[in-house]
């Protein structure tokens, strides 16, 4: 007879992993999908992580994750490197409760069936096609300035963000603090960030916008040293510029990779799934943490006390 889990937890960042730690010491055996092409996610792509509490010299995002998988099977989770295509609602005769049941199917093939899920599966920064990009990135190209911005390679020299938005203007005044000057290159002039934001970002002196623009080439040796701009309005008589910087925060959006389920739960209208406080989503049955559901915070902490969150309500719906 095929196993019935009392939860399954889609993704193994640190949402996931705290989620595994609390349903795990609580006895409720999880199984952990990992996926199998990033597990982990975005934080095993961190070099030095230097905002998780318990970390004073920082750690790599790699090892971090590593502590959490060894935390999350020490206590009993069940961890298998495969990637979620599918969840179908079932009723089943078996389970004499009469409870809704779910069936997990992974890219391979495989069918779980279980109680209840929890999604952890993260979101993808948007990246630029350009040359360069590639070779320099997390040497000198970033998609997060909370967590690399103080590295000592960004600190006192000039850097570059690209984007108009919320993030752009919130990485740009948050390396303002360190940087010797910031440069935020935007392909339009008129930003789509809160007003609040644009006022702080225009009166900050260390801070200048480059407007109708877009980067077009990352230059250097072993580090960023320099980015190609071009103009996007064809008005201009010079169209393309050097402009030397040591970094470039790329904050043009994130795709929450919540497309698998997009056909049962509610999300918003960029993606990212609907929870309330509980984390709980228009299914019953079903939560979502992490990075997945917030567009606001996306922090490795922040994640990791969503997956708390949801662990507790899982733990509570299934007493
Ligand atoms: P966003 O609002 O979608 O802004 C993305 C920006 O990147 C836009 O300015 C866009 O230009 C630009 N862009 C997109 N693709 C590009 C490309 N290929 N090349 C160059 N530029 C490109 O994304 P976000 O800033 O991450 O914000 C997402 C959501 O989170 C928003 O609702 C935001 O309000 C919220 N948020 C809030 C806060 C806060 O309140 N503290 C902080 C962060 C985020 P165009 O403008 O020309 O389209």
């Amino acid at each position: 007879m095929l196993t019935i889990y009392n939860v399954i937890i889609i993704g193994s960042g640190p949402a996931g992993h705290t989620a595994a730690l609390y349903l795990s010491r609580a006895n409720l055996s999880p199984l952990m999908l990992e996926g199998d092409i990033t597990p982990g996610g975005l934080l095993t792509t961190t070099k030095v992580v230097e905002n998780f509490p318990g970390f004073p010299e920082g750690i790599d995002g790699y090892d971090l994750t590593e502590r959490f998988k060894q935390q999350s099977i020490k206590f009993g989770t069940n961890i298998v490197s495969e990637t979620v295509e599918k969840i179908n609602q079932i009723h089943d005769n078996c389970n004499d409760n009469n409870d809704q049941l779910f069936e997990v199917i992974t890219t391979n093939g495989m069918i779980y069936k279980t109680k209840t899920i929890i999604i952890a599966t993260g979101s993808t920064p948007s990246r630029l096609y350009i040359p360069g990009y590639d070779e320099f990135w997390h040497k000198g190209i970033s998609t997060c300035a909370v967590c690399d911005g103080s590295l000592p390679c960004f600190r006192n020299v000039p850097i570059a963000v690209v984007g108009g938005g919320d993030s752009a203007c919130e990485e740009a005044l948050h390396l303002s603090h360190t940087a010797s000057h910031i440069y935020l290159i935007h392909r339009r002039d008129t930003l789509r960030a809160s007003k609040i934001m644009i006022e702080r970002l225009l009166k900050n002196p260390k801070i200048t916008p480059i407007w109708n623009s877009e980067v077009i080439e990352v230059m250097g040796t072993k580090q960023v040293e320099k980015i190609k701009i071009k103009k996007t309005d064809s008005n201009n008589e010079i169209n393309e510029s050097i402009l030397e910087v040591r970094g470039l925060f790329v904050a043009i959006g994130h795709k929450p990779n919540s497309k698998f389920v997009s056909n049962m739960i509610t999300l918003d209208e960029i993606g990212y799934i609907k929870t309330n406080e509980k984390k709980e989503t228009n299914i019953k049955g079903i939560w979502a943490i992490g990075d997945v559901q917030d567009p606001m915070y996306r922090q490795a902490i922040t994640a990791a006390g969503s997956g708390c969150i949801a662990a507790l309500e899982v733990e509570r719906y299934l007493q």
